[in-house]
Parts: structure tokens; C-alpha cells; sequence
């Protein structure tokens, strides 16, 4: 395959969930699963099944989770050169419970899992320097020091010209606010497109609303994206923003709605859409992604796309 345009790196997991709602996670009860999981997994998926060239950087165990993992990216093209299998480590899992009034509680099996395992050295230069754009999470600076690591190499090996994406996704019971902006700001500073959720951008800039936040970014030169679930978006840049409403669809599983969003968006970017039609193209992208059970399986195709967008 050729040097993929897109690259991502991070948390491969596999999710189980619960059956039926309010089911906690310390008792015994019904789960369904393995599906394909993982903050960057999902948003590299989708970028490949929207049509653009995508690659992995991560790791697996050798086993069936990660193959659950593995023959998920290869039938829809995102390309697994950097992706490591490792014999010694079983693959990440995500547990999940849902709660009525829309609660979501997860239990993760990922620092010491394969997961766990992503470090500096996996990331090549050429693989990242041949990109055009790179997308990064919070959680997986997060999550521990080789990840972090890692994910710091992709930014300093990826070209100046290319565009670098950053979603935080990260939550405060992870590690304490300091902690988090110490630790993104190098990502944060270089991203030329920052992706909050709501609360996230009062989060990271200590701004006393994610309007505020968003704003502050902006005025720096990014674009800033704010996700607002079935609202849709917000999109901050320069001293101008713009709300572009969100798609009404039937939601059946909102996790991974965020990430499949932020591939949407870059796909819609690169392909030269202006701000609107690029919020309009990754609102149609996320609310699809809510209307199918599991994190990954919503991740609609671009044929998927264009019809709702002509609706
Ligand atoms: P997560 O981190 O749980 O994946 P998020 O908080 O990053 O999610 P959301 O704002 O929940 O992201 O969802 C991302 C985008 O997906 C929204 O901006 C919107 O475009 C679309 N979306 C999400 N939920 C719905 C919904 N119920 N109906 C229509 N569109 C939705
Ligand atoms: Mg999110």
C-alpha cells in the first residue's frame, strides 16, 4: 500500500458490554462483545471508510481480541505495518456499563495489557514523516509514560507542513487538571485542530466557559471544534464562530460518536472543504455513529454520508 495520508496512534481495545442497562460492573450478568475498540482505532476506521488512505500505529496480543482488532482494520484498508503483535501480553479490553439517564461506567484492562505496551520506538519516521495528518488523544498521553512517549515521537517525526488533529478526550477522575494540561500542551500548541467535548475546553484552557476556552484558542489560529453530542457542533476560528446544527437520527450507542466526528472532520478538511461544509460533513459522520450498537460499528461509509447529507 501506498504511505497512508492519515495517521493515527494509541489504545487498540477490544469492548464488552453490558446486555441490559443498569447493570454494574461488580456483579455477576450478561455482557455482549468482543467489538473493535479504542479512542484513535475508531477514528482511524473511520477515516478509511470514508475513503482516505489511513494508517495504524499500536499494539495487540496474540490472541483473538486482537485479531478481533486486526481483521477489522484489514477489511477496511487502514493499514497495520506499525501495528505490533505481541506474545507476551494478552490484548486491551474496555468493560462497559450503561446506566438509565445516559451514564456510561468503563473498566479498563489496558496499561498492563498489549495495549499498555505502545512505546517510542514503534514510531517510524518515514511511515509518520510521509503523512499529511496526525491525529492525537489526550487519554493516550495519558495513560502512561512509554504511550506518552510514543505519541510525542509521532509529533516530533511528523512534517511541519502536514495538519495535526488533537481531541482531548480525557476526564479529570484520570488524573488531576495540572496534570492534564502539562501534559497535552506540547500537542495542544503544535495542533492546528483542537477537538474538545463539552467541558473540555474550559478544561484545558481554565477559561470559565468552553466559550471562553474555545475562543481563546481560536484567536491563537486554530480551528476549534466544539462537539455538543445531538446538537452537533460549534466551530471557532479567528474571531468568528458558527453553530452547525447536528443530524436527527434514532441513537442506540453514543460511545465512539467523538471519535468517528473528529475523522469526518479531517477527511472533509483534507478534501478542502470550507469550516461549514466540514462541520456539516463530520455532524452527518458522528450521528451515524450512534445509530448502530458498539463503539466501531456505526463507522459510517462515505456512500452512508452522502445520503444523509442529501436528505
Ligand atoms: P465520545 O467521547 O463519547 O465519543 P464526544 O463527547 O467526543 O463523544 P459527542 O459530542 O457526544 O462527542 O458526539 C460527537 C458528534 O457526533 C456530535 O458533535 C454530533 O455531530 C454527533 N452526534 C452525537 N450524538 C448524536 C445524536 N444523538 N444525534 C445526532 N448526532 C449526534
Ligand atoms: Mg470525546
Amino acid at each position: 500500500m501506498d504511505t497512508p495520508e492519515v495517521i493515527s496512534i494509541g489504545n487498540m481495545l477490544v469492548e464488552v458490554m453490558r446486555v441490559d442497562l443498569d447493570q454494574p460492573l461488580d456483579q455477576p450478568g450478561a455482557f455482549v462483545g468482543p467489538y473493535p475498540s479504542g479512542d484513535t482505532p475508531i477514528y482511524i476506521d473511520t477515516v478509511a471508510r470514508l475513503g482516505r488512505r489511513a494508517g495504524f500505529i499500536g499494539s495487540v496480543g496474540n490472541d483473538s481480541f486482537g485479531e478481533c482488532l486486526m481483521s477489522r482494520f484489514e477489511a477496511d484498508g487502514v493499514d497495520t505495518s506499525c501495528v505490533e503483535v505481541l506474545a507476551d501480553y494478552a490484548t486491551g479490553v474496555a468493560f462497559v456499563a450503561y446506566f438509565t439517564g445516559g451514564g456510561r461506567k468503563f473498566l479498563y484492562h489496558w496499561r498492563h495489557a498489549a495495549a499498555g505496551q505502545l512505546n517510542p520506538v514503534q514510531v517510524k519516521p518515514e511511515y509518520v514523516g510521509g503523512a499529511k495528518w496526525l491525529h492525537l488523544t489526550g487519554c493516550n498521553l495519558a495513560v502512561c509514560e512509554s504511550a506518552r512517549e510514543a505519541c510525542y515521537r509521532a509529533l516530533a517525526c511528523f512534517p511541519g507542513s502536514g495538519r495535526v488533529s488533537f481531541d482531548p478526550n480525557i476526564r479529570p477522575e484520570v488524573l488531576s487538571v495540572e496534570e492534564i494540561r502539562a501534559i497535552c500542551q506540547p500537542v495542544l500548541d503544535r495542533a492546528d485542530v483542537f477537538l474538545p467535548s463539552l467541558g473540555e475546553a474550559a478544561l484545558f484552557t481554565g477559561a470559565g466557559s468552553d466559550e471562553e476556552g474555545c475562543r481563546q484558542l481560536a484567536a491563537r489560529g486554530k480551528i476549534v471544534v466544539l462537539k455538543m453530542g445531538a446538537r452537533g457542533c460549534r466551530i471557532f476560528h479567528r474571531d468568528t464562530d458558527i453553530h452547525v446544527p447536528g443530524f436527527e437520527v434514532v441513537e442506540v450507542d453514543p460511545t465512539g460518536a467523538g471519535d468517528s466526528f473528529c475523522a469526518g472532520f479531517t477527511v472533509a478538511m483534507i478534501e478542502g472543504m470550507d469550516i461549514y461544509k466540514a462541520g456539516r460533513f463530520a455532524n452527518a459522520v458522528g450521528a451515524l455513529a450512534v445509530t448502530k450498537k458498539g463503539p466501531m460499528e456505526g463507522a459510517p461509509w462515505r456512500d452512508d454520508v452522502i445520503r444523509l447529507l442529501s436528505v
